[in-house]
């Protein structure tokens, strides 16, 4: 292992290809149902890859697909990865407000704990929707609906107060925990260190160095990506602008033999273990290393 003694924690957005923020104003939301369902083959395929590397991750999944696949809900689970929560119908937080932000969360938690037969604790907001400055009232609304963390803010991606934060922190005095996506400082940018488009489109062993770099540091790295990133074959969709197909489709071909060579360099966890330390201390906000 080349991360040294560290665990990073690996983590799964699990949607479907045509629920990605990218086909917003190109795919209307009520043509969902009339689209080809691809997720549960897809992240049947994501279980066998950490299966054969002996990984255990955390699956933030969408209400709305754990009811229509509770099959695939079970199988997660039954991998021993953490079931987490995306959300229900994958809208931003920022656009949603309160009542809608409330209720979503309620209907996706009551879902995936139904199907999974676990308690669901973690979230993810839907394209890192949720900031301490934008939406400030978020972390009260997910630590009164049983959620204890979140991994919902991508550093560097908005300017407000603790938006830049990159370690485990405990925003606006909340009982919730906020894990930043990795981000490495670099004089004059914010490098993003966390997988997804990023991911793709760099050289591999320069993401592995940030990687090892990161952990150099003494941090632990959050990974993720979505089951529609190993799968090249999926529908192409008219209508979206160059940049945007460039986002959604680099790299998709090469996407699963690189994911598993990174799962093979370094050590991997679920998220609940990898913070399991600061998870147990509600006063805890514990810097693992000055950058
Ligand atoms: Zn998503």
């Amino acid at each position: 292992m080349t991360g040294g003694s560290i665990r990073n924690a690996m983590s799964v957005d699990v949607e479907d290809w045509f629920q990605v923020y990218n086909y917003f104003g190109v795919i209307p939301r009520d043509a969902w149902e009339t689209l080809d369902r691809r997720v549960e083959a897809r992240t049947d395929e994501v279980l066998e890859l950490f299966a054969s590397a002996g990984v255990q991750a955390t699956f933030f999944t969408l209400g709305w697909v754990a009811e229509r696949h509770p099959a695939l809900i079970r199988r997660i689970v039954a991998g021993g990865h953490e079931l987490a929560s995306h959300g229900h119908g994958h809208e931003l937080v920022v656009q949603i407000g309160p009542e809608r932000f409330r209720a979503d969360l309620l209907r996706a938690k009551r879902l995936l704990e139904d199907a999974g037969g676990v308690a669901v604790t973690g979230y993810r907001a839907p394209t890192f929707s949720l900031s301490p400055s934008l939406t400030p009232w978020a972390y009260p609304i997910l630590a009164e609906t049983g959620h204890t963390y979140s991994s919902s803010v991508f550093p560097g991606r908005h300017a407000g107060a603790g938006d830049a934060e990159i370690l485990p922190w405990r925003p606006l005095g909340s009982s919730v925990l906020e894990l930043p996506m990795t981000v490495l400082r670099l004089p004059g940018r914010t490098l993003p260190v966390a997988g997804g488009g990023p991911f793709r489109a760099t050289p591999q062993p320069l993401f592995l160095s940030a990687l090892r770099r990161v952990n150099a540091l003494g941090r632990r790295g959050i990974f993720y990506f979505h089951p529609w990133e190993i799968d090249p074959d999926q529908p192409r969709i008219p209508g979206l602008s160059f940049a945007k197909q460039f986002k959604h489709f680099t790299g998709l071909r090469q996407m699963a033999p690189r994911l598993s060579a990174l799962l093979h360099a370094f050590d991997w966890a679920r998220m609940d273990e990898v913070f399991a330390a600061e998870l147990a201390d509600p006063g805890s906000s514990l810097p693992l290393a000055a950058e």
